[in-house]
């Protein structure tokens, strides 16, 4: 266990130990008011691998040069383009190579496991969600719900934090699981809360959800890339995810997906179709019926999307150098500095403020959410005229999320000093 300091001197000896602090330079830190920035919202979008222009470069060469010849004829040719990213996502989400594919974005993704795995019937149509899931997946179930003609209210059934909590605590879950076992369908959570930070115990959840008679899924949003997982161990239904958040691949870049084989290799699976999910083999030949391709590929819709996956595979190629292990053991010790810099900060009394993610490292990834009792937003302006940029969530929570691949603890040291200034 680390004895924590906050001084500057041991933020740079644990800058010093940092076997990763070398990534640092590997990605472009935006500049405020004429120095890098301190970054905390690779939660919401990663930063630029300084390697993503050549991996989008080589890409617009091959189409200067080539046009439409770069489908079989590009370096990495654009038919299977796809192909070269699923090794290295299937070890960021403990998956099978199989079971993995990039394609499309995430909500898009989410409604077509939504279309595969929510198949309710007169009986067993609920789904369980947290409480304040992500705008996005609310709308998504309520849709589907209603599309199969239930009536969300009665359909999609939200966990709820106890009285005075903020986390959910796994046995409530459990119980409310097994609560609805005759009428449910379908868990889908978020496997780490946008909100809150919170990671939910995925493998006893999903566990729990079978054991009920229903399916298991996660969005992953902001779960791949910061924690560790294990889908197909885990024996995860399905999973969805984006690369913009940790993953560190652009601004509205592409999706993940994840089908356990259980499900990938069932071509009988409902599912809506497109020609980039038939097998591969025969493609061109232009044939009248359906053959999905095994496993997770079989959900693909249209071709690939190569500018966007060229960015994609730069920060793909960073993380597999530096390791998902490598990575959590940084980030336990980093968000851990962040919350003992900001609990020091709290001693001295000058405002009120809570951390309301979860204190259990095992129980969240690298983001603190920081509820701000009083002018929480003023705190935060005052933030960003000091060149620190963390995100501000109505109506009164600061999130600010030290990624291990790029923050480092004189960051932190120097996060606490800023805000210890604040309203002198
Ligand atoms: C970021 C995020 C989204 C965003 O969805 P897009 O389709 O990429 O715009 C959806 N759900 C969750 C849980 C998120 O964190």
């Amino acid at each position: 266990m680390t004895s924590y300091q906050y001084s500057a001197d041991f933020a740079e000896k644990m800058d010093k130990e940092d076997t990763l602090s070398s990534f640092r330079d590997a990605f472009h830190i935006p500049v405020m008011h004429g120095k890098p920035c301190i970054y905390l919202t690779g939660n919401s979008l990663g930063l630029l691998p300084k390697s993503a222009r050549s991996f989008v470069e080589q890409e617009f060469l091959d189409w200067q040069d080539l046009g439409v010849e770069g489908h079989t004829e590009a370096k990495n040719p654009w038919l299977y383009y796809h192909h070269f990213l699923s090794k290295q996502v299937a070890a960021i989400v403990g998956a099978k190579e199989k079971e993995v594919v990039v394609m499309n974005n995430l909500t898009v993704n989410l409604h077509l496991m939504l279309v595969s795995f929510y198949r309710p019937t007169p009986t067993r149509f609920k789904i369980i969600i947290e409480g304040g899931a992500f705008p996005s997946d609310q709308y998504a179930v309520d849709s589907q719900a209603k599309f199969h003609g239930f009536d969300p209210k009665e359909a999609i059934i939200e966990l709820l934090p106890r009285q005075g909590e903020y986390s959910l605590r796994t046995e409530d879950i459990l119980a409310k699981i097994q609560e609805h076992q005759d009428s449910l369908a379908l868990v889908m959570l978020g496997g780490v809360n946008y909100y809150t930070g919170q990671v939910y115990a995925m493998e006893s959840i999903t566990r729990a959800a079978h054991q009920a008679g229903a399916l298991c899924g996660f969005d992953l949003a902001h779960g791949a890339g910061n924690i560790p997982v294990k889908l197909h161990d885990w024996d995860v239904d399905f999973a969805v995810w984006c690369s913009y958040k940790y993953l560190n691949s652009g601004p509205g870049g592409t999706s993940g997906v994840f089908v356990h084989e259980k499900h990938g290799n069932s071509p009988d699976i409902p599912r809506f179709a497109g020609w980039w999910g038939h097998n591969e083999k025969e493609r061109f030949l232009m044939k009248r019926d359906f053959v999905p391709m095994e496993g997770a590929q079989g959900w693909q819709l249209s071709n690939a999307q190569i500018f966007p996956m060229a960015i994609h595979r730069a920060s793909l190629e960073l993380f597999e150098k530096a390791g998902m292990d490598n990575l959590r053991k940084k980030s336990i010790l980093l968000t851990g500095y962040l919350e003992f810099v900001l609990k020091h900060i709290h001693t001295l009394g000058k405002f009120d403020f809570e951390i309301i993610t979860p204190s259990d490292p095992e129980q969240r990834g690298c983001q603190l959410s920081v509820l701000v009792r009083s002018n929480g937003k003023n705190l935060y302006d005052y933030l960003k005229t000091q060149g620190v940029i963390v995100d501000w969530r109505e109506p009164n929570v600061i999130r600010m999320a030290p990624v291990p691949m790029y923050t480092n603890f004189q960051d932190i040291y120097a996060l606490g000093k800023i805000i210890e200034s604040y309203g002198n």
